[in-house]
């Protein structure tokens, strides 16, 4: 059986008592980076046989379904948050599901979700782009496209590149386009910026170096009625 088990993506008081328990069950745990999966096993006193799973290396992957084949129960982690969203997973899971390996997706963190939950907008559909391509053309040409669906759009951005994905996001949308920043979710120095394009785009420009994680939610123009939706299905 192939677990997908969320980790942390800050606080290590994240992780759920479901994961911990599926690793602590499990015979191995599949991972982007074993010394980083050591530190947080460690923390909670976790040993088990740890692979590297790399993506881009097909015979990891078939190293991986060949334990599971034989019947082993393998925890599938990434270095931070959801295995699969913006992670390597997702060719070990397809894999897994064309063998007629048995799956289990875990609940737990993810920065898309944390960031969606406390961006204080309207709820509902949401289209998340995870890491834009380098390009600015081809990352203006998906904004633009996603951003015409009428749903809050969520963009994932290394710290280097934040000012700039910003300046594009003013350029291809307009000024005074609303977006919310979502820096260090869950970590000591957890910090939510709010405003215009343009504004925040100044605000960050005179950091004199731009440090942390960082989500871009932007949101649907404020003049733009949201669709109804359903809400009667509950969740239990
Ligand atoms: N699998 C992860 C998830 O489920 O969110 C995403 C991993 S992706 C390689 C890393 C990116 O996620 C970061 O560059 C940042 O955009 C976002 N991220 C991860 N942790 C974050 C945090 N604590 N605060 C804000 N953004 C975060």
């Amino acid at each position: 059986m192939l677990y997908i088990v969320p980790t942390p993506i800050g606080n290590l008081e994240d992780i759920t008592l479901r994961a911990l328990q599926t690793l602590r069950s499990s015979d191995a745990v599949l991972c982007e980076d074993t010394r980083r999966t050591q530190i947080l096993l460690s923390h909670f006193g976790i040993t088990k046989p740890l692979y590297r799973y790399n993506e881009n290396d097909d015979r990891s992957v078939d190293r991986c379904l060949e334990a599971l084949a034989k019947g082993k129960n393998c925890a599938l982690v990434s270095d931070c948050g959801t295995p699969c969203i913006s992670d390597p997973g997702w060719k070990l899971v397809k894999a897994a599901v064309k063998a007629g390996i048995q799956v289990s997706s875990l609940p737990g963190p993810s920065a898309v979700v944390c960031a969606l939950a406390g961006a204080g907008i309207t709820g509902g559909a949401f289209t998340f782009l995870g890491f834009l391509p380098r390009k600015a053309g081809k990352a203006a040409k998906i904004i633009r496209s996603a951003y015409a669906l009428n749903h809050p759009v969520v963009i994932y951005e290394s710290p280097y590149r934040v000012v700039k994905m910003l300046q594009l996001i003013g350029k291809t949308l307009g000024s005074d386009t609303p977006v919310i920043i979502a820096r260090e979710l869950s970590k000591v120095y957890e910090e939510w910026l709010r405003g215009t394009v343009d504004n925040l785009e100044r605000e960050m420009s005179k950091k004199t170096k731009v440090q942390g994680e960082f989500v871009l939610v932007i949101d649907r123009p404020a003049d733009v009625p949201m669709e109804k939706e359903d809400a009667s299905d509950s969740c239990f």
